[in-house]
C-alpha cells in the first residue's frame, strides 16, 4: 500500500536542460513529467506520492515509482511500458508510432465501482487513485486549473454581471491543488473572493504563491474586508480559516451580501471532506481508524453545506456546482434540493466543447522559463485575433508563477491545437527553444470524459452516462501517435461517476513528431466535436463542417 516503501531521501524533481537520461525525447518527456508531478513545488503531498485532488497519485508506491523510472531509462523506440494503476507491469515490443507508455488507473467493473470496494483493493496494494492528471503525469500545478476557472468566472461575469466581476463578492471553499486557483481567477476578473479553508497550511501556501491576497481572522473581518473592496470595485481575495459546513450556513442565515457561490473542497471523496466538529489535526487518524463513520459525518456536513448554497440561490445569488460531486453526496445525505443548483459545464462550458475547445497545455522540458515566454509570443502571433486568448496569455505571463517545469495552459479548439503543436515543433527544430516540449491536456476535455455530474451533465440527447466516448478517445490517440495515453476511472467526481482519458505528445522537432502531432491534435479534439454532433448540438456540427470532420450520419 502507499507509504510501504519510504520516499527517496531527496525530493523528486525533473531534470532540466538538453541532456538525455533515456534513449530518446519521448521517453525523457515521460520521465521528466512523472518526476515533475512529484516535485514538492507541484505536488500537494509528494511524500505520499499524492499530486492533487484528494489522493490522486503519480505512482502506486515508491517501489513502483522506482521501477517505472528504471523502465523509462532503458525503454526503446519500439517498446511500450504498461502501467496498471500506478505500477509498471510489463514492457512490450510495439513500434515507433505506438505510445511509449500506456496507463490504466483505478478502473473497476461497474457493479464494483464504489469507494468501499476501491479502498479494499487499495488497502491490498492492488490499485491506486489516479485522479485525472496525477496518474497520467501531466499535472502542472495550480495554473492548470487557473485558466479554466478564469474562463468559468468570465462566463459568469458575461452572463450575469455585465462582463466583469468588479463590485461583486464570490463565496467558495477549498484552497487545495485545484481550488487554490479560485481566488486568483476571481480577482483576475475584477471581483472579490472569500475562500473558506479548514487547513491553515493550505492558506499559507496560496498566500506565498501569490494566488491569495490576504487572510482574515474571523468571518466578520472577512465580510468587512470584502464589502469594503467590493464598494471600491477593487479586486481582493480573502482566505478564511474554517469548516465550510459551518461557515456557509451561518453566512446564509445572516443573509450575507454574496453574489456568487460555488465550492471546490474535495467533496468527490467523503474522506477528503472535513466533517463538521472534527479538528483538522485529528482528521487523518479519524479517517484511517473509522472510515465509515467519518464518511457518514462528512456527507451529513455536505448536506448542510449544499442546503446553504440552495438558500443563497433562493435569495438570488448565482450558484453553481464546480465539478466536485458535492451535490451528489449531499443529495445522498438527505439534501433533496441539491440538484436545484446547476453544474458548471451545462451552465458555461458546453458551447466551448462543441468547438473542440479544451484545456491544452505544454511544459518546457528544458526547465527554462524563456521557452514558455517564446511559445507565448508564438501563440499570440498565431492566434492573436482571439481576444480572450490573448488577454489570458498576457495576464498569465505577468501573474502566474511556475511550479516545477515552466508550463502554460490555454483553451484551444479544433484546428487551433494542431496549428499550435505544429508551430511549437518547428520552434524546437529551429533551435528557438532550448529543448523539446511535452504537449498534453487535462482529462476534463471535450471528447475524453463521461461524467454525468460534470462534463456530460444534461447532454441534449440524454447520453450523459454513455462511456464509449472516452474509450474511443484513448484508442484514437493510441492509433494517432500520442507519446503516452491513459484511461482512468473516478477522477474529479469519485468512484462510479466518471470514465476519462488523456494523452501527452512530445514535440521534439523531428519530422515524425510533426506528423504525429498533426494527427493527435486533430483527432483528439475531433472526437469531442463528433461526440457533440452525435448528441445533437448544431454548433458542433458547424465546427465539424468547418474542419472537414466526416460525420457518417449527419443530423437531420
Ligand atoms: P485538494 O484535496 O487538493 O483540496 C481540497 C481542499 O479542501 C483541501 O485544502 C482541504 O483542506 C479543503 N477542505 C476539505 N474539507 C473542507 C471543509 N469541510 N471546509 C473547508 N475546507 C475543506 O483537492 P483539489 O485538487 O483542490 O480539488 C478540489 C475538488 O475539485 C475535487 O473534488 C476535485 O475533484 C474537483 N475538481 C474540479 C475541477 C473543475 O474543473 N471544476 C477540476 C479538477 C478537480
Amino acid at each position: 500500500s502507499p507509504g510501504q516503501h519510504a520516499a527517496p531521501a531527496t525530493p523528486v524533481r525533473a531534470a532540466r536542460g538538453s541532456t538525455l537520461h533515456t534513449r530518446g525525447w519521448p521517453q525523457e518527456a515521460a520521465l521528466r513529467m512523472l518526476h515533475n508531478n512529484l516535485d514538492p513545488e507541484v505536488a500537494e503531498r509528494p511524500e505520499d506520492l499524492v499530486v492533487y485532488g484528494g489522493t490522486g497519485r503519480a505512482a502506486r508506491d515508491w517501489s513502483s515509482f522506482a521501477a517505472i523510472d528504471r523502465c523509462l531509462r532503458s525503454l526503446g523506440h519500439d517498446e511500450t511500458l504498461l502501467v496498471q494503476s500506478g505500477r509498471p507491469v510489463g514492457v512490450l515490443r510495439t513500434h515507433e508510432w505506438a505510445p511509449r507508455v500506456l496507463i490504466a488507473n483505478a478502473n473497476l467493473v461497474p457493479d464494483w465501482a464504489n469507494w468501499e470496494e476501491f479502498r479494499r483493493l487499495e488497502h491490498l496494494g492492488l490499485t491506486m487513485y489516479g485522479q485525472m492528471t496525477a496518474g497520467s503525469w501531466i499535472y502542472i500545478g495550480t495554473q492548470g486549473i487557473l485558466q479554466g476557472t478564469y474562463e468559468t468566472f468570465s462566463a459568469v461575469a458575461e452572463q450575469r454581471f455585465g462582463g466583469s466581476l468588479a463590485g461583486t463578492i464570490t463565496l467558495t471553499a477549498g484552497l487545495g491543488g485545484m481550488g487554490g486557483a479560485q481566488p486568483l481567477a476571481v480577482t483576475l476578473n475584477g471581483g472579490v473572493a472569500i475562500v473558506i479553508e479548514c487547513d491553515p497550511k493550505r492558506i499559507e501556501r496560496r498566500l506565498s504563491h501569490g494566488y491569495l491576497d490576504v487572510r482574515a481572522e474571523s468571518m466578520a473581518e472577512a465580510l468587512r474586508l470584502a464589502t469594503r473592496a467590493r464598494d471600491a470595485r477593487q479586486p481582493l481575495s480573502i482566505g478564511l480559516l474554517g469548516n465550510a459546513a459551518d461557515v456557509l450556513p451561518e453566512l446564509a442565515r445572516s443573509a450575507a451580501p454574496i453574489d456568487i457561490v460555488t465550492d471546490q473542497t474535495s467533496a468527490h471523496d467523503p474522506l477528503a471532506y472535513l466533517p463538521s466538529g472534527v479538528d483538522v489535526a485529528d482528521w487523518p487518524e479519524y479517517a484511517r481508524t473509522a472510515p465509515e463513520e467519518c464518511a457518514r459525518r462528512a456527507r451529513a456536513s455536505m448536506a448542510a453545506h449544499v442546503a446553504a448554497m440552495v438558500q443563497f440561490a433562493d435569495a438570488g445569488s448565482e450558484v453553481f456546482d464546480y465539478g466536485n460531486s458535492i451535490r451528489g453526496e449531499a443529495h445522498g445525505a438527505g439534501c433533496s434540493r441539491a440538484f436545484d443548483i446547476p453544474g458548471f459545464v451545462p451552465a458555461y462550458i458546453r458551447p466551448l466543447f462543441c468547438q473542440g475547445k479544451g484545456p491544452f497545455r505544454w511544459a518546457a522540458l528544458s526547465g527554462d522559463p524563456a521557452d514558455i515566454a517564446a511559445t507565448d509570443r508564438a501563440l499570440l502571433d498565431l492566434l492573436g485575433d482571439n481576444e480572450g486568448l490573448s488577454r489570458w496569455i498576457r495576464m498569465a505571463g505577468e501573474r502566474v508563477s511556475f511550479q516545477g517545469l515552466p508550463a502554460r495552459i490555454c483553451w484551444l479548439g479544433q484546428g487551433e491545437r494542431a496549428a499550435a503543436g505544429n508551430r511549437f515543433n518547428e520552434m524546437v527544430a529551429s533551435g528557438e527553444l532550448a529543448a523539446p516540449l511535452a504537449i498534453g491536456r487535462d482529462h476534463l476535455d471535450t471528447g475524453s470524459v463521461a461524467s454525468p455530474h460534470r462534463e456530460t451533465e444534461a447532454m441534449a440527447d440524454g447520453s450523459d452516462a454513455i462511456a464509449d466516448w472516452p474509450l474511443l478517445n484513448a484508442l484514437v490517440n493510441t492509433a494517432s501517435g500520442a507519446t503516452w495515453v491513459s484511461v482512468h476511472h473516478g477522477g474529479g467526481v469519485g468512484m462510479g461517476r466518471s470514465i476519462h482519458a488523456g494523452q501527452v505528445s512530445v514535440a521534439d522537432g523531428t519530422d515524425l513528431a510533426a506528423t504525429k502531432l498533426e494527427r493527435v491534435l486533430t483527432n483528439d479534439p475531433g472526437t469531442g466535436v463528433l461526440r457533440h454532433v452525435d448528441a445533437g448540438y448544431p454548433l458542433a456540427h458547424t465546427t465539424a463542417r468547418q474542419h472537414g470532420l466526416t460525420v457518417p450520419i449527419p443530423p437531420e
